[in-house]
Formats: C-alpha cells, structure tokens, sequence
C-alpha cells in the first residue's frame, strides 16, 4: 500500500453508478444478515431502497461458528438477491467464502465481500482480485491494522484497484456487553496510510441494535466515507444476527438522522 491521493471505488448497479471515496456522499449498505427467503429479502430491499441507501447486503454464505447452526441457502438465496436488484435497482453485496463460489458469486454481487474469518484467506484474496468485481474486504477478528493492509494488498497485486475496507469490531476481553470493540480510531490512523475507501460496520462491532444508532453517527463523525448495518423485517426471528438487526422503521428513523448529520462533516 501507498500514501497519495485517495482512490474512489465506483461500483456500476442499476440505479446507476455509486462512488465510494473520501470526496464523495456516504454510502450506506443495509439489510439482513442472511438471505432467509423471497419475500423478507424483496420486503427489506425495499425499505433499503426507500431510505435513499444505495446498496443491499445479504448473506448467501455464512461463515457460523457452529457447523449445526444456519449456513445460509446458497446458490437459490443468490438468485433471491438478483431478483430483489431487479426490483429496486439497488447494488448487491453479498460474501464469498470458498473460491469454489466465486464465479456465482461475482455473477449476481455489484461488490463481492470477504469477511472477517477470510480476511487471511490468501488464496481467496487473490482469486477474488482476478474476478476484477470491487472487492469489499473486512477487518480479521483479531487483525492489526498491517495484516489487514497487506491482505488488501493481496488484492491490490492481483491487478484490482476496487477494495474497500470494512471495519466490524475487534476482539477483546469483554464481551458481556457488546460483541467486539469498535476501532473507530482506525479511520483517521487508515487515512495516514492507505488511499483506499473506508467503511465502518457498527451491527457487527456492537452486536446490539439499540447501540447501532449511536455508533453509526460516530463513524460519521470520524469521517468514514460508508456504513453496513443490519436490517431484518422481524430481528426476533432471524435466522442469524437477530439482536443487532434493526427493525425496518428503526433503519428508516436512524437514515434521517444519519442524513442531517452528514451536512455537517
Ligand atoms: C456479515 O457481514 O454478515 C459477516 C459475517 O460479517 P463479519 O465477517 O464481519 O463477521
Ligand atoms: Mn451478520
């Protein structure tokens, strides 16, 4: 990686192309952790659309700590979220988790996300890369802000300029009350090292949706240049992620809060 001017990440979707950068409008990515059926991920996308975000996130493949918890639908919850870019125009960013996907994947993602338990997943990394999809790489679990550089690096050296990083929480040693801890300070520390976009993931990083209003606002107020936050039409029953997924009219009061905010910075 290189100090110099910062790069924007133009993403072609429907509703015509979106710019990632440091000079340009927040982008905001919302919807449900998992792609769960037809109906919940055209009703989400919807309101995500509404709220004037640009782009859709839903996991087909899902990286579980347990082997017997939901893994996500697979192939058929890609081509729910095809159908849900058919209906409202909106980007589609979903995760690849083995290289064996990533045709799949890249066929229906406008940006493929590689998530925190890859972000050392060399091989994936540099396949990724080749795809020449935008690339949308989160922070590793316990990842250093050098290791995370050199795995965007990785994509960087495969020919594809198109990486944006995603901060989602780190470990640490107490976990009663959020999930992980929100490095925030990693936007002004990223800006002295790196040209690429940044975006903050306050769902993951807090793991409870009544701190996500907060946080959000702060990352603003730190200067990221985009947001992810869950959204689920029923938290209490999701399939994965439930009790960091806001509600559909939760997601709609924090976007016109984030929308007064952001004339400031
Ligand atoms: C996700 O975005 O749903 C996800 C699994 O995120 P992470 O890789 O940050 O845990
Ligand atoms: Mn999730």
């Amino acid at each position: 990686y290189r100090y110099g001017e910062p790069s924007e990440v133009v993403v072609p979707t429907p509703n015509g192309p979106v710019t990632f950068g440091q000079n340009h409008p927040l982008i905001v990515v919302a919807g449900p952790c998992s792609v769960e059926n037809e109906e919940m991920i055209v009703e989400t996308a919807q309101v995500v659309k509404a709220t004037g975000a640009q782009f859709l996130r839903g996991g087909a493949y899902k990286p579980r700590s347990s082997p017997y918890a939901f893994q996500g639908h697979g192939e058929s919850a890609l081509s729910l979220l095809a159908t849900a870019r058919e209906v409202t125009g909106l980007g589609i960013i979903t995760e690849v988790m083995d290289t064996a996907d990533l045709d799949k994947v890249a066929e229906v993602a406008d940006v493929v996300q590689i998530g925190a338990r890859n972000m050392q997943n060399f091989s994936l990394l540099k396949k990724a890369g080749a795809t020449g999809k935008p690339i949308l790489l989160k922070r590793g679990l316990s990842a250093t802000i050098e290791e995370w550089l050199m795995a965007a690096e990785y994509i960087l050296a495969a020919g594809n300029p198109n990486v944006i990083l995603c901060e989602r929480g780190i470990r640490s040693f107490d976990k009663q009350y959020t999930r992980n801890v929100l490095d925030l300070s990693v936007v002004p520390v990223l800006r002295g090292l790196t040209h690429l976009p940044i975006m903050i993931d306050p769902s993951h990083a807090t793991g409870y949706s009544k701190f996500v209003p907060t946080m959000a606002k702060a990352a603003i107020a730190a200067g990221t240049d985009s947001l992810m936050i869950e959204v689920h039409p029923n938290p209490s029953k999701a399939l994965s992620d439930g009790p960091q997924s806001l509600t559909p009219p939760d997601f709609v009061e924090l976007m016109q809060e984030l929308a007064s905010l952001a004339q400031f910075f």
